[in-house]
Order: structure tokens, then sequence, then C-alpha cells
């Protein structure tokens, strides 16, 4: 009997028989089953003796999909164990791992079609039914005289235009294609010579990076985490690469992550120009069927380096010898909404240790969670402590906005260091973290403001576009000339990267601009164009979001300004200080990469605020010390662990009362607190309203044990279908 794992929100496994005569397919393999009224694609996870059903009423599989596992044992199990570990059905959880084409029951491995005649066609036939079309008679009648029927080569060879004559038998339900798969594809061992010198001759690897090359490959048979540290710049990247070269040579393959918009094609170019041997690659651009492709490529063993975002950590690397996670502390790692919220980065380390290979994060500004994880010995940092080449670590300098005079957010002391660089043919980089043209749209006499009718938020206002959008729910109405209210005019308050680009056009006519956000660049091709721009000096000034402080090597940007950090000074949330901190250094960062050192200029109302000072003295090492001391001070992840669940309904009312009821169905045990339920930070959004309730607990396993009995429970509450819920393990935001 097989216990399969079908993707529904019900949290257990379903028994089904194996047909008589048929072969019991293995665990890790797919099978078609009947599940309800809906036949389904479902994974055998384990073979059974007995079931609890009653024998009438076991339902026999309707067809076998895999002879060979899809997924092999190691990977099931890291499923398996994160279905467990973030309390979620492993039927959705599984459907994560799957690209949509596999999860529809595709083929495991490479196909070719093949074709063949129904039995109903072979009876249309004898029936002679295909007089008058006598191009579908010779299609048909040639399928049927082949009893294993015929590839699609040979039907080329029969007629050059039969797939428009295949459609309509197909239609007719007279022949079919059937997928058939062809051999895997032994893996290439890759000997030394195919790996390309590590750099050019003229350059050396530092002390430093040999040290932390030689200290992951001493770990090469083992589990090994390594926090690799180093600024942009320090040479992170380059201890990848031989660390990637050495497991090739072993016979092993890598797994790469990188943040969502990490996966840039100057990185994918670095590594492929530097193997030469087959990269596969997985992001969220790909389409179904390139996401089918480099999965089979994956699995089947011809792809040597996987680079991939959050979801390639579910996918098949046979022999793996080395997982490498790069801006390790990348908010992009955790996936935070719908059902299965689970952190790619963690779930890494937990295969790293299940596989028994090293792993290495790498991050200029390691998570707080890592740093204290080499705190404890469970992880051996590596520091890369200088940039290579001359490139001098920049000098940061804190604005204060109470001083100065305001021209469309910059103060004039960033405009007069912005005409010093530009004056000596430096580029210059300013940093929002909002785009479109302002963020709020208001009345010039009654005080309207423009809100989202959806969320408890305000327009956007996008000026090029004239349009108002909220940027929670994707809300997009036509920009109003007049308040809808009193009819007297508007205007925008407020800055984003579209206006302050406008304002420095203004200013500096004579240099031209570079726009990064996510208005501008929407795809792979857009960013590499902007990027050439910069890179080619045409572009002077850069103005950009989160997105530009990625990755990007821009050697001639001497100036970067932060336009304001106050966001994240004064939030409710525990980690907006770190996220605040990152962002500031990982811009900083972008500056003076070249031979000049760089300028950075940070912007802000509360220049003797703690973080700041303590950022500005010590850096972020200095700060990371600060803020795990208040963590712990206070209890916070990790020296303390959370689980929220969170609930969502058509009233903030629903929302509650269903958080209510959850909370009484089972007292914690000593040592977990619930804490809650209230409505979230911004309630109502995507008209929805959002409520929490936190679990807490200094200790992870009564935390688990607890969370394992609970969720069953509230699964089964009353009002269920009233309320989205989701339970969300190691929450990354809490709002
Ligand atoms: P990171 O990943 O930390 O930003 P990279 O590995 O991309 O750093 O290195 C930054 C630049 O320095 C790259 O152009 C790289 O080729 C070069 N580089 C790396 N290591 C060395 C070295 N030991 N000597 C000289 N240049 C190096
Ligand atoms: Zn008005
Ligand atoms: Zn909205």
């Amino acid at each position: 009997m097989l216990r399969v794992a079908i993707d529904t929100p019900v949290a257990r496994l379903f028994d089904y028989l194996t047909a008589a005569g048929l072969r019991v397919p293995p665990e890790g393999a797919r099978v078609w089953v009947t599940f309800g009224r809906r036949k389904v694609v479902g994974m055998v996870i384990e073979h059974a003796a007995d079931s609890q059903l009653a024998p009438e009423k076991l339902k026999t599989i309707a067809a076998a999909i895999d002879t060979e596992p899809l997924l092999d044992a190691d990977l099931l199990g890291l499923l398996r164990w994160a279905a467990d570990y973030y309390h979620h059905p492993i039927g959705e959880v599984i459907s994560t791992a799957l690209p949509k084409m596999l999860r529809e029951g595709a083929a495991a491995q490479v196909v070719r079609e093949h074709w063949t005649a129904t039995a109903e066609g072979i009876a249309a036939l004898a029936r002679c039914e295909l007089r008058r079309t006598p191009r579908q008679l010779e299609l048909l009648a040639f399928l049927a005289a082949r009893g294993n029927g015929a590839a699609a080569e040979d039907l080329t060879a029969l007629m050059a235009q039969w797939r428009t004559i295949a459609r309509t038998l197909v239609k007719r339900g007279w022949i079919v294609s059937l997928e058939q798969t062809s051999a895997i594809p032994a893996a290439t061992t890759v000997t030394d010579e195919r790996l390309s010198p590590a750099l050019h001759d003229d350059r050396e690897l530092t002390d430093e990076q040999k040290f932390a090359i030689a200290a992951i490959g001493a770990a090469s048979n083992r589990f090994g985490t390594f926090l690799l540290e180093g600024i942009t710049g320090s040479g992170k990247t380059e201890v990848y690469l031989q660390a990637v070269a050495s497991a090739l040579a072993r016979g092993k393959r890598t797994l790469v992550l990188v943040p969502e918009i990490g996966l840039t094609p100057q990185l994918v170019a670095r590594f492929a120009a530097r193997f030469r041997v087959p990269l596969a690659v997985l992001h969220s651009g790909l389409t179904a069927t390139e996401r089918t492709a480099a999965w089979r490529m994956a699995r089947s063993g011809h792809a040597q380096v996987l680079l991939g975002t959050r979801s390639a950590v579910f996918a098949p690397v046979p022999d793996l010898g080395l997982i490498v996670i790069d801006e390790e502390h990348d908010a992009s790692f955790k996936q935070q909404d719908g059902g299965f919220r689970y952190s790619a980065r963690d779930l890494a380390i937990v295969r790293a240790q299940r596989e028994q290979v090293p792993i290495v994060l790498g991050s200029a500004t390691p998570s707080l969670e890592s740093l204290y994880n080499v705190g404890v010995g469970r992880s051996v940092k590596l520091t890369l402590s200088r940039r290579t080449g001359q490139s001098l670590p920049p000098k940061l300098a804190l604005v204060d906005l109470r001083l100065q005079a305001m021209h469309h957010g910059l103060s004039g002391f960033a405009l007069e260091a912005i005409r010093r660089h530009l004056a000596d043919e430096d580029q210059v980089l300013i940093y929002l973290n909002r785009r479109g043209y302002a963020p709020t749209l208001a009345c010039t006499a009654c005080g309207w403001i423009a809100g989202c009718h959806a969320c408890d938020a305000r327009l956007t206002v996008h000026r090029a576009s004239q349009r108002l959008k909220c940027h929670h729910c994707g809300a997009d109405i036509a920009l109003p000339s007049r308040c809808p209210q009193c009819g007297y005019a508007v205007k925008p308050v407020g800055q984003g990267t579209e206006r302050v680009e406008e304002a420095l056009a203004a200013l500096f006519p004579e240099s031209p601009l570079a726009r990064i956000d996510r208005d501008v660049v929407r795809k792979q091709a857009d960013m590499q164009a902007v990027v050439a721009r910069v890179v080619s000096r045409e572009a002077r000034v850069l103005v950009g979001t989160q997105m530009l402080t990625k990755g990007h090597h821009f050697p001639a940007i001497t100036l970067a300004v932060v336009l304001n950090a106050d966001h994240g000074l004064f939030s409710t949330d525990f980690r907006a200080a770190e996220r605040l901190a990152q962002t500031i250094v990982q811009v900083a960062g972008r500056a003076g990469r070249g031979k000049k050192p760089g300028e950075v200029l940070i912007q802000t109302e509360y220049p003797e605020h703690p973080l700041l000072q303590a950022l500005l003295r010590d850096g972020y090492a200095g700060f990371a010390a600060t803020a795990l001391a208040e963590r712990k001070e206070s209890a916070w992840p990790p020296f303390s662990h959370l689980a929220a669940l969170r609930a969502s309904a058509h009233t903030l009312r629903a929302a509650l009362d269903f958080l209510a009821e959850a909370r009484k169905l089972m007292p914690p045990p000593r040592g977990v607190k619930l804490l809650g339920p209230a409505p979230a930070t911004m309630v109502k959004r995507a008209e929805r309203f959002h409520a929490q309730l936190l679990i807490e607990s200094a200790n992870r396993g009564s935390l688990q044990r607890f969370l394992a009995a609970w969720r069953s429970a509230v699964e089964k509450l009353p009002g269920t279908h009233r309320v989205r819920w989701a339970l969300d393990v190691d929450p990354l935001e809490l709002f």
C-alpha cells in the first residue's frame, strides 16, 4: 500500500493501493490518483503494510508516472523535514519544490514525442470513416500500421504538415502523443585542465582569500558552516569560485543560491566563463518550459553548477559537494507570503548537514542570526577585511537635515558634494527606498489625501505614467488634476526616485542620469542596459532603490548619498534597525570601488541616534554587537524562537476572533508564551484585514512540540472558511 502526498491544505498522507500486477512505484515517484472527484498527481512518500481505512474504501492508483524516484531519498528527506519544521502539509511543500509542469505530470527526464494510434482510431480506420480526408487517413494508417507508434521525426519524414493534421486527429481521440524518456546523461567528472586558472596571472589571491579557501576545502567531505564576511569588492565571489572549482575537481556538484535580484547576467557569465561546464539557472523570470528544462538538467546531473534563487534550495543536485549562499542576510531568501513560509537559507544549512557537505554563507552585512551562530561555535567566520586592489573603504558622514536647506529631498550639503564629484569626472549614486514620483498626493486647500480603498495606505504618485498606484495591493488609477473633494488644486508631497531624478536633471543638466527601480527596470535586459550605461560612464548620476545596492561593480562611483535613513530608526519591528544598517552599509559599498576612495553621506533628522552613531564609529561589526546585546536584553531572536499565526478576513473582527479561538484551543506548556492576538501594523491590505498571534519560547524544542499539536487543532477550527491563515515559523517581519 502506498502513502501518497497530495497538493492540498490537509496535513496528512493519503492511502492508495497499487494495481494488481503493476510494479510498486518507489518512494519519491509520482502517481496519478483519484482525489475526491478529481484526478491529481501525488507523490509516493512511504510504503505501508496496512491502512486505517477499511479495505473496501481504499482506492487503487490510476497510473504510475515515474518508474524511478523523481526526488531522491536525500531531497525527499529534506522536504519531509521542512514540512515538520514549518508545520506545513507535505503535499504543498512538495508542490513548492517542483516546477509546475512536473507538478502536472510531465516526464522527469528529457523527452521525445512519441505518437501512437488509439483503439478508437484503429476502429475508425476499420469503419472507413476517413475516406474524404486522405491526409488524416494517411497519418492514422501510418501510425496504426506501426504497433509501437512513431517519433516526431518519422512523421515529419512522412509529411511536412503533419502537425496540423495530427491536431485534428488528437481532437477526435484517434491518436495520442506519449512522452518517451531518453537515457539520463552520465555525470561528467571535470578534470583540472578544464578549470581555467584562478585569476589573471598578474593577480594573486590575498592571504585571507587563501585561508578561507583552505578552510572550506578542509571540510570538503563533511558538514561545516562558514560565514564569509567581507565588504563588497573584498573578493568573496572569487572565494566561491575557487571553492566551486575544488568541488568540480572532486567530481561533485554545487548549489549556489543568490537573492531574487542578485542573479544577474554578470554573475552567471562569471561562473560560466570560469568553469566552462554546463550550468543550470533557476529563477522566477523563467517560463514554465525553461524552468522545467533547467530542473531536468539539474536532476539528471547534466548541470555541474546550479545557480538559483530561493526555491532552488529544493532542486535536485546529485552528488552535491558544496552549497554557497550569497548575500545570506537578504530578505528574499524567506518566503513571506502564501502558505509555505520557509527560509531558503536555513533549509540550505539543514540540507548541507543532511548531505554532509560544507556550506558557505557570504555577506558584507551578515544577519545577526549568522553572527550569533559564529559566537556559539555553530559556524566558522572567515573574514576578508580589505578590498582587493587599491580601493580603500569609503568614509561615512551624517548630514543633519534639521540644519539644512532642502531641495527636493536633497540637502544643500549633499548637493555641494554631488557638484564636486561630478566636476572631478566621477559618478554619484543617490539611494532612496521609494519608487514613484511622490509618496503622497494632497489637496492644497481641504487637506484631502489620496488613499487606497483596499489598504490602509496612501497612493503613490507616478508622474510619467500619470497614475496613482498603491504599492501594497497594486491598485492603479488615473492621476487626478483637482481635489475630488473640493475641486481645488492637488500637489505631490515628498520624494520618490522619479522626482529626485527630475530634480537632479534640472540641477545638473550636463550629467546624464540613470534610474534603477522596479518601474524602469522590469527585465534582466533592462538591467543589463542600464548597467552598461553606468559602466561606460555615459550615465554620471544614478538614482535608485534597493535594486541598485545589489552586487554590481561600478568602479567610478565615488559618492553615495542615502536620502533618508530615518525609516527604520523607530519601527515596532525588532529587525528594522538591522535592515537599516545593512542597507546603509550596502549603499556605502557602492562608493569608491575603483582607485579613488568613496564618500558616503547619510541624511537624517536624528544624527545622535545610537544606531547611526555605532555604525559610524565602529562600522557594521560595532553595530551588530550593540544590536545583538539589545536582542539579548529583550529576549528577541536569536535569543528566543518565534512563530506567528497570521490571519486575514473581510473584517478585522473575524480575523481577531479566529486568532482568539486558536489561542483558546490549547494552553501552552511552560516556557511557551502566546502573545496577542493583535491587529497588524497595516491592518487593511488588499481588501482584507490582517491580524497575528505570536508564539514565543526560549526553547526551540518546546516551541516545536507545541506547534505540532496546536496546528492540527487550528486546522479543524470552525470558521476557517472565513479566514485565510498561515503559520509562519521564524518570521522575518512582524507586521
Ligand atoms: P565581492 O564578491 O566581495 O564583491 P569579488 O570577488 O567580485 O568581490 O571581487 C571584486 C573584484 O576584485 C573583482 O573584479 C575580482 O575579479 C577582483 N579580485 C578578486 N580577488 C582578487 C585578488 N586576490 N586580487 C586582485 N583582484 C581580485
Ligand atoms: Zn480638497
Ligand atoms: Zn492598496
